[in-house]
């Protein structure tokens, strides 16, 4: 009977598995107990950017990094492949939480680390298929250019001009993208489009060479102060930093600390160059439309539609399984969409389809810190903006374990206790209503009627 290589279980976890050169077997898992300075659990971006600050830092550190399956096998090596500046928390929230100076230092710093991510790949040699062609968000309908207006002016008050978020004319948001119906939409310089298992799986390679053990198919079954216990032995070691994101449930004691919420994709077969002059995304700016149940897409470097959207079912007791990555019915939504947006596409083949949890946090507000008297850091909850946050999240970590005194430990999300979700099955009441509260309001939408998000679900949905 033919089996599949470990190799070939990993290849068919979404596109960029699909695609990212090298194997993809696990590789030195962890066979006796070990000692270390910096134990991480969880190899995606969260995990390896922590431990490449680390090692850049303090090149005497002894890092390991346990990971389950293999490097980048979570949603770092899964999603939408934009690596922006956005932040699940908005301005107002930010200065809610914080003040006004807090939320702009927020934001300015996450369009930095947009190019702080171009700068690591190009340094060390990753092809992530870079194109820092920004973002254009498409108005639809008349409630659509509303909220893009309303972006815009929040941006505005916050004193963030033309150069960092613009309305765009009909005329103007077409020629970019041209998509149907299109009444307007905004533009953002502050993203480029990548292909993140490249990402992830060069930047493991980056790390391996600063010296750091990744331990790949090493579960970790606790953490603990100052010990990662896993199912082949217990890494001691005075710092443990948890980047294990939508799978953070799985751990004792963590059920109730990020919500997994699935965010599902699709990749088409390699357009032709005809199809795409009448496309746009000339430059490969991301995509997406001002929709409240998101949607997001991107040109792929050899020339697909790679493109996704939330609305996939949440499970009880947050429950992770490789069989919800895929739901036939979320599929042909995502499909049917991409062909309205785009009817040229009608016809076009689906090559691949693919999801990945997320990590939600009780009030929709990402988090790093390192509480100092257990030694255990954190980062998480991004939602579905983590490929630059967790770059900003590993600098965090590694300056708060080294004790640098740098401008990014002062930001508001630094030492953030989002609130633990509510026990079942309140989450899941809690978690289906919204999502089913948010596409009824698209549908109002759409069908012309403004049909406002009460206040309620504004401030779980996070969007003000
Ligand atoms: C379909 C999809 C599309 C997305 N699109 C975008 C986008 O376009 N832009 C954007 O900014 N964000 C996007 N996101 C979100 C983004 O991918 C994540 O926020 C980010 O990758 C989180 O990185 P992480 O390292 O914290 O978590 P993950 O990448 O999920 O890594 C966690 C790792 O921990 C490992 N692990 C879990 N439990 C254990 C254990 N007990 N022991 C050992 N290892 C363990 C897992 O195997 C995994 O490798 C998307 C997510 C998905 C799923």
């Amino acid at each position: 009977m033919y089996r599949m290589s470990p190799t070939d279980r990993y290849r068919p976890l979404s596109f960029w598995h699909d695609t990212v050169p090298g194997t993809l077997s696990p590789t030195n898992p962890l066979r006796a107990d070990a000692e270390a300075d910096v134990a991480i659990v969880g190899a995606g971006f969260t995990g390896l950017w922590t431990a490449y600050y680390l090692a850049k830092q303090q090149p005497s550190l002894r890092i390991v990094v346990c990971e389950r399956e293999i490097a980048g096998f979570g949603a770092s090596g899964r999603n939408g492949g934009w690596c922006s500046a956005l932040f699940p928390a908005s301005l107002a929230k930010l200065a809610r939480m914080a003040g006004r100076d807090a939320a702009i230092a927020m934001q300015r710093a996450m369009q930095a680390t947009v190019d702080e991510v171009g700068a690591v790949a190009a340094a060390e040699g990753i092809d992530c298929h870079w194109a820092k062609g920004g973002t254009v968000m498409l108005a639809r309908s008349g409630v659509q250019l509303e909220r893009a207006k309303s972006e815009v002016a929040e941006a505005r008050e916050f004193g963030f001009g033309n150069d960092d978020l613009r309305l765009l004319s009909a005329d103007e948001a077409g020629a970019l993208a041209a998509a149907s119906a299109v009444v307007g939409g905004t533009y953002t310089p502050h993203c480029a489009a990548i292909h993140p298992a490249r990402l992830a799986r060069g930047l493991a390679e980056a790390v391996r060479r600063a010296g750091v053990s990744i331990f790949e198919g090493t579960a970790a079954r606790e953490i603990q102060p100052g010990r990662v216990v896993t199912s082949s032995g217990t890494v001691r070691a005075q710092y443990v930093v948890r980047a294990t994101e939508g799978y953070t449930p799985g751990l004792p004691g963590l059920r109730r600390a990020l919500a997994p919420v699935y965010s599902l994709m699709i990749a088409t077969e390699p357009l032709p160059d005809a199809l795409w002059d009448q496309i746009g995304l000339a430059g490969r700016p991301t995509f997406g439309d001002l929709r409240h149940l998101i949607i997001y897409g991107q040109r792929t470097a050899d020339g697909r539609f790679a493109f996704g959207g939330r609305g996939a079912p949440y499970h009880l007791g947050s429950a992770v399984r490789p069989s919800y990555d895929r739901v036939p019915g979320v599929f042909a939504a995502l499909r049917r969409t991409l062909v309205e947006l785009f009817p040229v596409l009608d016809g076009v083949q689906v090559t691949h389809r693919w999801g990945g949890p997320i990590g939600i946090a009780r009030d929709w507000c990402a988090s790093v810190g390192l509480d100092r008297q257990t030694g255990i850091g954190w980062a998480g909850g991004y939602v579905g903006d983590g490929v630059s946050t967790t770059n900003l999240a590993g600098r965090t970590l590694a300056d708060l374990i080294t004790g640098m005194d740098s401008e990014i430990v002062r930001l508001p999300w630094v030492g953030h206790r989002s609130p633990q979700w509510e026990p079942e099955p309140l989450r899941w009441l809690g978690v289906r209503y919204t999502q089913n509260a948010l596409a009824r309001i698209d549908e109002a939408a759409e069908a012309g009627r403004s049909r406002p998000l009460d206040a309620g679900l504004a401030e779980f949905f996070g969007r003000h």
